[in-house]
């Protein structure tokens, strides 16, 4: 592991981590869960440390330069014409990030479902440089710490009003890149005492860090897991990915196996539809072969287009035959009709630069 969690910041802390913290400082440790529930607690949601009334002033201040409340700042929210919104973040080194919050479908899930995906980003930028995607064009800058990811749901959910029942984690960044501090915000946005988030209602996406998924199986979070396959021989898969070179097919499909074993899951390929690249018919075959030896779902994605990239996506009739290879040969599998393309905010368009901002569909986010 390259990366440490900081636990500076308090929303890069369990309940443990504080109840240490403040035995160390002499102090009672009940107070740990005063305080977790000022912070989580969807009455009370404190962003300072004088707003925890029951706690003696003199042990806020001590907190408050040993923990300090580091929210990102909301800059922009840009919302879609199918209601998916965009959120803008400032993190406090200046850099950016974006989160979408997802409304359910009806066409999916019916009029009365009320599923609220948040897709939440893990690193600034990403150092995996698939071809077809916009979030590793400019390179990828530095690890999100456990606060920061955490930071998005409180912050989806202050500025929206709603409570968020999904996550996804597909938005910028490789999240298996960043293992101990995503790790670390899972384990606080699954806690009762955290926001309470079931680990079923969480899915991570990696383009296939093998050791990082079987340490991940080892875990005992029932997380589900997506892998970004997008190729199902590694003919193709290396063309696109370069993390292919690194964990070919058949290494990727055993640690999956060990996952979906360990888990006793079914886990999810997501495979983009690039014209002319992996959507040929001998490919979709293999394809089958790799979901029916492992049970996977797949969820087919038709390419986003990427400003600055060369790719299209096959035309409708195209993506149908891919599909029905996959159904005849008994595969669950599904198209995915993307959410959020107007703003840039679909699968593989979150990036580090501002968009160009659409005055029509930009509104000042609600502060509280
Ligand atoms: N790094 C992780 C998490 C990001 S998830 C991963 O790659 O899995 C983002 C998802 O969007 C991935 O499945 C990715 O492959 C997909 N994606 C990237 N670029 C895309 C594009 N232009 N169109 C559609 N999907 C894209
Ligand atoms: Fe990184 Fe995932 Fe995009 Fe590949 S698809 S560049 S791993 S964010």
């Amino acid at each position: 592991m390259t990366e440490s969690v900081n636990p500076c910041s308090l929303h890069a802390l369990t309940l443990e981590d504080l109840e240490r913290g403040l035995v160390n400082l002499k102090q009672p440790s009940y107070r740990a869960k005063q305080i977790m529930e000022w912070t989580y607690s969807r009455e009370k949601r404190v962003e300072t440390w004088e707003e925890m009334s029951n706690l003696p002033a003199t042990l806020r201040s001590m907190l408050a330069s040993s923990h300090p409340i580091r929210l990102p700042e909301v800059i922009t929210v840009s919302g879609s014409n199918d209601t998916t919104r965009k959120f803008l973040l400032r993190l406090h080194d200046g850099e950016l990030i974006e989160t979408v919050l997802i409304p359910a479908s009806p066409a999916l899930y019916g009029e009365e479902s009320d599923r609220r995906t948040l897709c939440v980003s893990s690193q600034v930028g990403c150092a995996y440089g698939c071809k077809f995607c916009a979030s590793g064009l400019d390179g990828w800058k530095r690890h999100l710490s456990a606060d920061e990811i955490v930071s998005q749901v409180l912050l989806a959910e202050r500025v929206s009003g709603e409570r968020i029942n999904n996550l996804v984690f597909m938005g910028m960044g490789e999240p298996m890149a960043n293992y101990n501090n995503w790790l670390q915000a899972v384990k606080i946005l699954n806690a009762p005492w955290g926001i309470g988030l079931g680990a079923r209602k969480m899915t991570v996406s990696t383009s296939g860090l093998v050791p990082r998924i079987r340490d991940l199986a080892d875990q005992p979070l029932q997380i589900r897991l997506a892998i970004s396959l997008h190729g199902a021989s590694d003919e193709v898969r290396s063309q696109i990915m370069p993390v292919n070179k690194k964990h070919p097919v058949a290494e990727l499909m055993d640690a999956c196996a060990y996952y979906a074993d360990r888990k006793k899951q079914m886990i999810t390929f997501e495979y983009i539809l690039i014209e002319g690249v992996n959507d040929d018919l001998s490919e979709a075959r293999l394809l089958a072969d790799r979901a029916r030896g492992l049970r996977a779902k797949i969820n087919l994605i038709p390419y986003n287009t990427v400003e600055g990239l060369p790719w299209k996506r096959p035309s409708e009739s195209a993506q149908e035959g891919f599909l029905s290879i996959l159904r005849d040969r008994g595969i669950a599998a599904t198209i995915r009709r993307e959410k959020g393309h107007d703003i840039d905010a679909a699968c593989g368009q979150l990036r580090r630069r501002i968009s160009s901002p659409d005055p029509s569909c930009s509104e000042t986010p609600a502060m509280s």
